[in-house]
This record gives C-alpha cells, structure tokens and sequence, in this order.
C-alpha cells in the first residue's frame, strides 16, 4: 500500500451510539480511485517513525468532486488508537492514510446471499447492499452492541434484515452463527459474506466449510478484530491460525 493521502478531518458526526461517521478531506484525494467502496485504507496513527500503528477502515464512500472519504469507527472504547481517535477527532485535526487495499465486493452470479457480522462488517456490509442487484434474495445478519446501533440500510425487498444484540455476557459474534444456523436455506448456490471477531470467524468457517461443504473460494470470510488483542495480535493469530489449519482454507 505504498498511496499515501495526508487529509484532515472535514466532519465528525455519530451515527448510532456505538458509530462515528468521519469524512476526509484533503486535494491528494484527486488521484485516489473511484469504485473501491467495501475495499480499506490503513490509517496511520504511528506516534513516531519507529513505532508503526496502522489500522485498517473500509472505504463507506468517496465523493471526488468534493474530495471527502468517508470512514465508519466503531467506538468501541479508549483502548485502541483508533477507537480513541475517533471518539475525540476535531475538523481540521491532519491523518495520514494509505491505500486503497482490495475491495471486498460479493459475487453478483449467486443464487442467494447471506451477508453480516458484526459493527466492524457494518461499513462494508452497507455499501455491498447499495451495489447489490435489486432481485437479490437472502439474509442480513448483523449483531450490534445495542438496540440504538441499528442503522439505515438500502437494501433489495428480497433480503431480509435481522438485528442481534450482543449480551455482555456472551462472547462477540456468538448469536451470529447461532442465528446462521437457524435461517431457512433457499434453493440454489448461496455467497456467504461474514466479516468480524476473530473465534466468531473461526467458528463461522468451520460451519461453512465443514457442514456445508462450501469451497472457501465461494465465500468472503474474514476477520477484523480479535477479542482481547490489539491489531498487531489478530495478525499474529491469523498467521498461527493459517500455518495450523490442515485444510489450508485460512480466514482472511
Ligand atoms: C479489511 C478490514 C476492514 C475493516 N473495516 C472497519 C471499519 O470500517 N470500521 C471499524 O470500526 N473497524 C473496521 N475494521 C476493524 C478495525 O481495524 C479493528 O477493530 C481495529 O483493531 C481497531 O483498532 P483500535 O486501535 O481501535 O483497537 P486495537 O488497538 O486494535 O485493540 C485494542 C482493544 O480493542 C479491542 N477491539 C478492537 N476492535 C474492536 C471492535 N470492533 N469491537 C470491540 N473491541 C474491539 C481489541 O480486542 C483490544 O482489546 C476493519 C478491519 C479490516 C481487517
């Protein structure tokens, strides 16, 4: 990812109470490709030229005539650089991002779709259904942090939407495969798209891939954070998880 974008903050707005909203804005966006929205920017918050801290945010949207990228955070919190950041980010306050990294688009030749994960998934998952063909038929799973977190989403009449609001007590992504399990399976070939904590994944790969038999190069499953680790452990975790995984079919 050698693009580099200096921007500032041109606005900081919540979107639900476990969301913020940030676009950036800055005149090297001139040269940043359109058409990546599901795809990522890392964003640097490295303190000096020692230290890299770089997370990775999906690309909501891009609007190049007025130069502004739009970047959903879930705040989760004061305990990672980017929660924190987001949580406080003032207009005008300069960040650097680098990229765009692969989009990650679902496959408009299946039957049905079965889309979700969890707040992190959010951005990717809203701007996948804004780009879905209109006859597409299926299921939305997102699980939320409450019941406040619902969002907004545009999506065809034949994809059904359900919430799922994480207990406290259970572990994240839990209900996900729980409520995957459950759903009423449509004729046809399905695209499974999942993306969220990193045992939730795991756990969602074993049902695909196990019980279902689907061929993990006919799905999107990825994970984006691990519970308990910064980003820097979920790389370490996914590399261990990849090198110990027998069937090679390592989350992404
Ligand atoms: C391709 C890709 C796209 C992504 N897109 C988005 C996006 O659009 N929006 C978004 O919010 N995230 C997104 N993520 C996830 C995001 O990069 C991670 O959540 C990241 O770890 C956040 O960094 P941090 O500095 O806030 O926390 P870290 O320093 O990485 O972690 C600190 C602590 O926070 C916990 N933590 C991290 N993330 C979460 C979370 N989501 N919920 C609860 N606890 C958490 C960790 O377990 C750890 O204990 C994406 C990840 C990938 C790989």
């Amino acid at each position: 990812m050698r693009n580099q974008y200096d921007l500032v903050v041109y606005s900081n707005l919540s979107v639900t109470p476990h969301m913020r909203r940030i676009k950036l804005h800055g005149e090297s966006l001139k040269a940043f490709p359109t058409g990546q929205e599901t795809g990522y920017v890392k964003v640097d918050f490295s303190k000096d030229k020692n230290t890299k801290i770089m997370r990775s945010y999906t690309i909501r949207a891009f609007d190049p005539e007025r130069r502004l990228l739009t970047l959903d955070f879930v705040d989760h919190g004061d305990l990672g650089p980017a929660s924190r950041w987001a949580r406080q980010a003032k207009k005008g306050a300069s960040i650097r991002v680098f990229g765009p990294g692969a989009t990650k688009l679902l496959d408009p030749h299946a039957d049905w779709y079965l889309i979700g994960g969890d707040m992190s998934a959010l951005p990717a998952i809203g701007a996948n259904l804004e780009a879905l063909r209109a006859d597409a038929k299926g299921y939305v799973i997102v699980e939320i942090l409450s019941q406040e977190d619902q969002q907004l989403l545009n999506l065809p009449t034949g994809m059904e939407v359900i919430w799922l609001i994480q207990e406290d007590s259970d572990p994240p992504n839990k209900q996900l495969v729980e409520t995957i399990r459950a759903v009423n399976w449509l004729p046809g070939r399905v695209y499974p798209w999942f993306a969220g904590e990193f045992d939730g994944m795991r756990n969602m790969r074993a049902y695909f891939r196990d019980e279902k038999n689907i061929d993990i190069h006919s799905m999107y499953l990825s994970c984006y954070w691990k519970l308990g680790a910064t980003d820097e452990g979920m790389k370490r975790a996914k590399r261990i998880d990849a090198e110990s995984d027998l069937e090679g079919t390592n989350i992404q």
